[in-house]
């Protein structure tokens, strides 16, 4: 089956309402689960084809968090689908009002390379568990997950119910230029930006799950052996390839060397000596990322790491010292195993310069003074973020996961997916037995001073 003819089933299929169904969600989102359970090893075998990524992190950084979005959603979409009573105005009196969500119909998710079993099967399951039908555009860059998914979901579902297209930006371009009800994007703020506009020509809702250069704020009154095991630990998960890893550290000047030297430390504990052999610690998943992560390492200001091996495309975890906003490695989200660490003197400098700066997807901050951690969560904007901790919130399906500005717009995980996938009608519905008479002219004066009192002025 070509792509159009894909694209026509699944309009039909939307059409027809049949994924509304609460049992049909419920039986494709088990369904799901058992195709997943009964291929777990095929997984890990595929993504550590990509790059090298080990059974242990891809379970605890992509299928734990598909199967507890499968199981939340399994336990919560009859509630989370009920329409739901709010208060009427006194104007409207008598009258009950409503809201009540109801699937977009027909979307479209397209996912980036980094994590890409969640990144596509996360939202998708919100999809599904609204009431969607869906394509899913894995990226091509993870080819083998990309394959897997596709295998999997295209054998085991109808295509006019859920369908993988494979391919590169030419397969998403062709996607783009059809029309969806809904188009959720994780990727660059760039494709970002493309996504928009190809929604726009259709006034498609869209959610852009973006990047960008997310900021870690070390405080003098941080422990300072959590604070650098914690981030060594962000910074080094997926070699780094993780849109919510700390991209640079600002840390107290007081504090700058201690800092350094316990950063290090860590980091050659999180990784092992030898992170070349080391079967825990990835690739970069390819060589024009390689080349473009390579360019960024200052020799000059390598304070640890710093070796590569093009053939394997290996970038040691790489520490680099007394870097400046202006230098190279701050203009561009780094993505990769590379970690600048700034000093400054004073909070406000940290904060003007976060805050001139496109808002970050996440900012983190390790410290224990509240006043200032409040101060600084208060005057900037960002995404989301962790006191004392780095990544660790998006692992709360509670909290909505997304950006702001630059890195995003719109939020999932849990209900806030379910919502993201659902329109919220809005309905008041009266009674035909009473009927308020000043509404209608001709207006007296005193008809103006009830419904002033009425509509509340
Ligand atoms: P990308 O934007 O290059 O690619 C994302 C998707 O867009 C892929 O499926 C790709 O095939 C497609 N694409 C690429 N070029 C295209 C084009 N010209 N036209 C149409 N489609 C195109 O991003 P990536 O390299 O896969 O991922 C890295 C970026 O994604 C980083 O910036 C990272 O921070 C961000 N990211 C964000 C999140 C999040 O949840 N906010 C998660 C992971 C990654």
């Amino acid at each position: 089956m070509n792509l159009n003819e894909v694209i026509q089933k699944q309009r039909d299929f939307a059409f027809s309402g049949k994924a509304k169904d609460l049992s049909f969600r419920r039986g494709a989102l088990k369904k799901l689960k058992q195709i997943l359970l009964e291929n777990e090893q095929a997984l890990y075998q595929a993504i550590h084809q990509d790059f090298k990524k080990s059974q242990f992190e891809t379970y605890m950084t992509e299928l734990s968090l598909i199967h507890h979005e499968i199981n939340l959603n399994l336990k919560k979409l009859k509630r989370w689908s009920r329409p739901q009573r709010v208060w009427t105005n006194l104007a409207n009196f008598p009258g009950r009002s409503f809201i009540m969500p109801q699937p977009y119909g027909h979307t479209l998710i397209i996912g980036a390379w980094n994590y890409p079993f969640q990144l596509t099967l996360v939202p998708l399951i919100s999809a599904v568990a609204a009431g969607n039908n869906c394509i899913l555009k894995p990226s091509e860059l993870s080819s083998n997950a990309s394959k897997i998914l596709a295998q999997l979901i295209n054998t085991h579902f109808d295509p006019a119910f859920l369908y993988v297209a494979e391919g590169g930006a030419e397969v998403t371009q062709e996607l783009l230029s059809h029309k969806f009800d809904k188009i959720f994007f994780t990727g660059s703020t760039a494709i970002g930006k493309l996504v928009a506009k190809a929604a726009a020509e259709h006034l498609t809702p869209v959610t852009l799950e973006l990047g960008g250069k997310s900021p870690c704020i070390v405080l003098a009154d941080c422990d300072l052996k959590i604070a650098a095991q914690r981030i060594a630990w962000g910074k080094c998960l997926n070699a780094g390839q993780t849109c919510v890893a700390p991209d640079y550290v600002l840390v107290e000047r007081s504090f700058y060397e201690a800092f350094l030297s316990e950063l290090k430390a860590q980091m050659s504990k999180v990784v092992g000596p030898n992170p070349l052999q080391s079967e825990s610690y990835l690739r970069i998943i390819n060589a024009r990322h390689f080349q473009r992560l390579e360019k960024l390492i200052d020799q000059d200001k390598v304070y640890a790491g710093g070796t590569t091996n093009a053939a394997e495309n290996f970038i040691e975890p790489t520490i680099l010292r007394d870097i400046k906003f202006s230098d190279e490695v701050m203009k561009e989200e780094i993505f990769g195993p590379i970690l600048p660490v700034i000093p400054f003197d004073r909070l406000d400098e940290v904060i003007m310069e976060i805050k001139q700066r496109p808002h970050p997807l996440a900012l983190y901050v390790f410290g224990k003074n509240e006043k200032r951690i409040s101060r600084i969560l208060q005057e900037t904007s960002f995404g989301g973020g962790a006191v004392n901790d780095v990544l660790i919130h998006l692992s709360n399906s509670r909290l909505p996961f997304g950006g702001v500005g630059t890195s995003g717009m719109g939020a999932y995980h849990g209900e806030h997916g379910f919502k993201n996938f659902s329109h919220y009608k809005s309905i008041l519905s009266r009674p035909s037995w009473f009927e308020l008479p000043i509404k209608y002219a001709p207006y007296k004066g005193w008809k103006l001073k009830i419904i002033r009192l009425l509509l509340g002025s």
